[in-house]
């Protein structure tokens, strides 16, 4: 595809159409009320949410794309200045409400970029949009896939969320005395508050701006502003931290739970700073919430518990909303994509998607080392920091050239101190605003 045709998730530069998968802020960079580039696609629920995320937004240049349904797009080729054929249909990536993926079909082939995706496989919801994905397929072969390959590595195991949830409704349960906070972004993981507030039949509290996002959802009668109806709050992810939580329980027993299919650990930063959550390599030394001994707990289901407990009052359960290593696997092997490219990138912890999975490809499989397993053999500790690759089919389908990327901090669930971040900043790191690691 031509460059300058369309861009995905990226903003800067210029297009002549611009789809956005969804709106958490990793995906979003340049992109602002005082939008007038051109037409943005998403979905519809995207488009409802948006005047909240960008207040003042010229609602006119939003074009929605019923999920399911192919949607014909004109566009100029740049350089011949003829007519260019291009389809589009965006697909449930059951990630967070309005997430989808999108697929494209043109005088350039067929190209399929899944935003951050998770691809369960026992809901209903899932098996429609595997449904839709593989009908919209049947005469198409995907030339590249664009994948989110967050967790695409094969010591990323975590099981459904509907298992997670119910994880942390039991530490909940277990904690009867205990006020609750737990962690969450400004969009994503209403399934698990849902979840929690009717397995126990509580409301849930969520701060002011939260509220208003969960009624422009529908959700009218769950979620309260008010402390004094219920223990359990969801608070945003940058306010939970050790030192919150401890500060918590000078004044009410209180337990913290950041669901996350992140690995956690705590561990010192240089002298002188506090504990530090982070991201880690290793799962393999996970404790049972429930105190046995630090044996894993093997589900029914064969997946592991892999609840943590990693601070005295702070729980990480493993609720994620991007596929994890399975998952991923199984995504490639129904698409089968003559080549795939990962949309995260890290100097640290990526992971060429072809390494493991480019037998399910055309393309060759590369013999990528693994910065990531090597650290661990090392017995190094691994950052939490992801680059978050930014795309734009205009400027790199079919192209080898090196995408620009925006190198996000992902905040990992634990409070990133100003200081460390700044820290960071001077190793070359910049520093962005997270709202999707999970
Ligand atoms: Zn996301």
């Amino acid at each position: 595809m031509e460059k300058g045709l369309i861009s995905v998730d990226r903003w800067t530069g210029y297009s002549q159409a611009y789809f956005l998968t969804h709106l958490h802020s990793d995906h979003t960079q340049g992109l602002s009320s005082t939008w007038a580039k051109g037409p943005i696609f998403c979905s519809r629920l995207t488009a409802k949410l948006f005047p909240f995320k960008f207040p003042g937004f010229n609602l006119s240049l939003l074009r929605l794309l019923v999920i399911g349904t192919w949607h014909s797009v004109s566009l100029i080729c740049p350089s011949s200045g003829s007519p260019s054929f291009l389809q589009v249909m965006a697909i449930d990536a059951h990630h967070c409400p309005g997430a989808v993926m999108f697929l494209f079909r043109g005088d350039f082939g067929c190209l399929l970029y899944t935003g951050d995706f998770r691809w369960e496989t026992t809901s209903k919801r899932a098996e429609i949009g595997r449904s839709m994905l593989v009908d919209a397929l049947k005469n198409d072969v995907v030339d590249i896939l664009y994948l989110d390959n967050t967790y695409c590595n094969p010591s990323y195991v975590f099981p459904s969320r509907e298992i997670a949830a119910q994880q942390i409704v039991d530490i909940i349960v277990s904690h009867p005395e205990h006020d609750i906070i737990i962690g969450i972004d400004t969009l994503g993981k209403e399934d698990l508050l849902l979840h929690i507030s009717r397995a126990l039949k509580i409301k849930i509290w969520v701060w002011p701006e939260r509220l208003q996002t969960m009624h422009l959802l529908g959700f009218q009668d769950i979620f309260t502003t008010k402390t004094s109806l219920t223990r359990v709050r969801a608070v945003p992810r940058y306010s939970f931290s050790v030192e919150t939580v401890e500060g918590l329980n000078t004044m009410h027993p209180t337990i913290g739970i950041m669901p996350s299919g992140l690995p956690w650990v705590v561990r010192p930063l240089e002298r002188g700073d506090k504990l530090f959550g982070s991201l880690l390599t290793s799962r393999y030394n996970r404790s049972n919430w429930s105190g046995n001994g630090g044996n894993q707990t093997e589900k029914p289901n064969g997946h592991l518990g892999s609840v943590e407990q990693f601070h005295k009052y702070i729980y990480s359960v493993p609720y994620s909303d991007h596929s994890c290593f399975a998952e991923i696997g199984e995504f490639i092997k129904l698409v089968q994509p003559t080549n795939m490219k990962g949309i995260v990138t890290s100097s640290s912890c990526y992971v060429d998607p072809l390494y493991y999975f480019g037998r399910h490809c055309g393309a060759n499989q590369p013999a990528q080392s693994l910065p990531h397993n090597k650290r661990k053999e090392r017995g190094e500790r691994v950052l939490a920091v992801k680059n978050k690759t930014t795309f734009s089919i205009g400027a790199s389908a079919g192209s080898e050239r090196k995408r620009a990327s925006t190198v996000n901090i992902k905040n990992s669930g634990i409070h990133m101190s100003r200081m460390s971040a700044l820290r960071r900043k001077k190793r070359g790191a910049k520093i962005v605003e997270n709202d999707c690691p999970n």
